[in-house]
């Protein structure tokens, strides 16, 4: 499967007609960030080279247009959500932004010991962290909000949790890893019954529901402009003005003041009360074209196709026998999220990855979702109104590969390794040198054959003892649990023994094992780590988005022979 149905909404998007991995790529991660089109590429770059100044301040031609556009896009939000007035709507960085203001602006001067401020157990760190750190500095407490059977707000009880002593309660209108619409209207109207301030996250809404936030009658709704094919580092905070206008700045500096003099500062009014120092022009400018774009295409036509990729995906991946969806029924959107028992969630992402398919594993930011769902992760595939049935069939029929598919092959699968723990004495381990490893990887030429060979020595790596799995043999910064042990003998030669929860993470490990096991401190400095995972085609797993593991790992290394 080489070429994906090319609709026009398709066609805006440059970076879908790219190749990784060798594969045509086939992008689930909508719910992390959305592609771009091309004339929100376009714009950014159009404004650096026509019309780059500052805004609200120069009294020049340059200055006149950025700044003209830079409102524009506010208006266009504005219309988008259907608020009361632009003076409603700050530029923020993003969603995250956007809770940390209200937390600390509204929460840090109006919350009180006793106070509560009420969460739901889906909500995404963003929605948690400032609130616990407010409630910190406040007295406050959190109180947090069960959910149902198929992962939304539980509204049976919302009375024993919303109540006299709420002031604000913070929830998700979709979680990013259930993808339901949560019942935020009941919600609210619960909330205002006990006069509580409400703040709605919608980071996951924005791009699939129209959010009218009159209708809802929040206080406040955040948003990213890059899960909505916008660029990223620019947000949305919604305030109900009268709100907003009692609220005190978040950040201080230009741009938010009206008169500043040593005696006394007075500040500006909104919006640019709360935007001080030179914004995001470029990115704001930007998301203007992203919003403008989305007027123009047909919105009931691309919920109607959303729509279709959700029951499709939902029903294809319902017919893989041993998958898990976390939680029960269809998501409302196309985003979906599940467990393949039997197989580390890592493993499936880095093996789906190998075929130019973007899936995201692990925690989505939801460690307390995940603690509630008893599951330590999951997989999640995110879909947008680009994505086609055809990619679909290509990652259901990689799943089922992947689900029954023993890996065979290589000159490892004819080791036959007892099935018992590793221990320094058994030398298993070591008999792995770096010249095995070039040979095996000189023999791997594609991103498929390397990523198979990765698994493939995951697979033969001896277990640790289970005694050896300590908190202090942990490796942290490793997303799936990783361990390592080191012992040194009297000639001063380290040996080193490693496991991992996640096949691709043994693999990684036992490449890098390779490198430094049965050698002295001084030997293992000089090895080039770099060099060595460059000339293996092995970058990749080093580049800052997906080498945080294989650092830990090094970093771990290092910090065991320098003890
Ligand atoms: N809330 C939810 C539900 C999200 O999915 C995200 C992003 N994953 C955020 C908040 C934070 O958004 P951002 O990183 O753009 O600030």
């Amino acid at each position: 499967m080489e070429k994906f149905s090319d609709t026009h909404f398709r066609q805006q998007f440059p970076i879908l007609k790219s190749r990784v991995n060798g594969h045509a790529l086939v992008y689930f991660d909508n719910a992390a960030t959305t592609q771009k089109p091309a004339c929100v590429i376009e714009r950014y770059q159009e404004y650096y080279q026509q019309s780059n100044a500052n805004v609200h301040r120069a009294s020049h031609a340059l200055s006149a247009s950025a700044t003209a556009d830079y409102e524009s896009a506010r208006k266009r939000v504005k219309s988008l959500i259907n608020a009361n007035a632009e003076e409603e709507i700050i530029w923020t960085k993003g969603s995250t932004e956007s809770i940390n203001l209200v937390a600390q602006s509204w929460g840090r001067t109006t919350l009180q010991p006793g106070d509560e401020i009420v969460l739901s157990y889906s909500e995404h760190h963003a929605n948690i962290v400032p609130w616990q750190i407010v409630a910190k500095q406040t007295g406050a407490t959190i109180k947090v909000l069960p959910l149902g059977k198929t992962g939304q707000i539980a509204i049976a009880d919302l009375e024993g949790y919303i109540g006299e002593r709420t002031r604000i309660v913070c929830v998700g209108h979709i979680s990013n890893v259930i993808g339901r619409v949560n019942p935020i209207k009941e919600v609210i109207r619960v909330a205002k019954k006990h006069q509580a301030l409400t703040l709605i996250d919608g980071a996951q809404a924005i791009a699939h529901l129209k959010v009218d936030v009159k209708d809802l009658d929040c206080d406040f709704y955040v948003f990213s402009a890059h899960k909505m094919y916008g660029p990223t580092g620019i947000g949305v905070l919604y305030g109900k003005r009268a709100l907003l206008d009692k609220m005190p700045p978040y950040q201080a500096g230009g741009e938010m003041i009206k008169t500043v003099s040593f005696e006394q500062t007075t500040f500006n009014q909104l919006p640019h009360k709360f935007e001080a120092g030179t914004p995001n022009i470029a990115g704001v400018i930007a998301f203007g074209s992203a919003l403008e774009f989305l007027e123009q295409q047909d919105h009931l036509g691309l919920v109607a196709y959303e729509n279709a990729l959700t029951s499709y995906c939902f029903s294809e991946l319902s017919s893989i026998p041993t998958l898990k969806f976390l939680v029960d029924e269809a998501p409302d959107i196309p985003l979906f999220s599940f467990t393949l028992p039997g197989h580390h969630n890592h493993d499936i992402a880095a093996a789906l990855d190998s075929v130019g398919i973007a899936v995201r594993a692990g925690h989505h930011c939801t460690m307390p979702l995940m603690q509630y769902l008893n599951v330590a992760g999951c997989i999640r595939l995110s879909l947008s109104a680009y994505n086609s049935v055809q990619e679909i069939d290509f990652v259901i029929e990689q799943l089922k590969k992947l689900t029954q598919t023993v890996i065979t092959g290589s000159k490892l699968a004819s080791l036959s390794l007892d099935n018992k723990a590793a221990s320094f004495s058994s030398p298993e381990i070591a008999r792995l040198t770096v010249d095995d490893i070039y040979s095996m990887f000189a023999k791997a030429k594609s991103w498929d054959s390397k990523h198979r060979e990765i698994m493939l020595l995951g697979k033969k790596q001896l277990p640790m003892a289970v005694e050896n799995k300590t908190p202090l043999s942990l490796i942290a910064g490793c997303e799936s649990h990783a361990w390592l042990v080191s012992d040194i003998n009297a000639a001063g030669v380290y040996r080193f023994q490693a496991d991992s929860e996640a096949k691709v993470i043994r693999g990684l490990l036992a490449i890098i094992l390779a490198a430094v096991d049965n050698k002295t401190a001084a030997e293992i400095h000089a090895f080039d780590m770099n060099n060595y995972f460059s000339d293996l085609g092995l970058l990749q797993h080093l580049s800052p988005s997906r080498g945080n593991g294989v650092r830990a790992i090094v970093h771990k290394i290092q910090q065991l022979i320098t003890e």
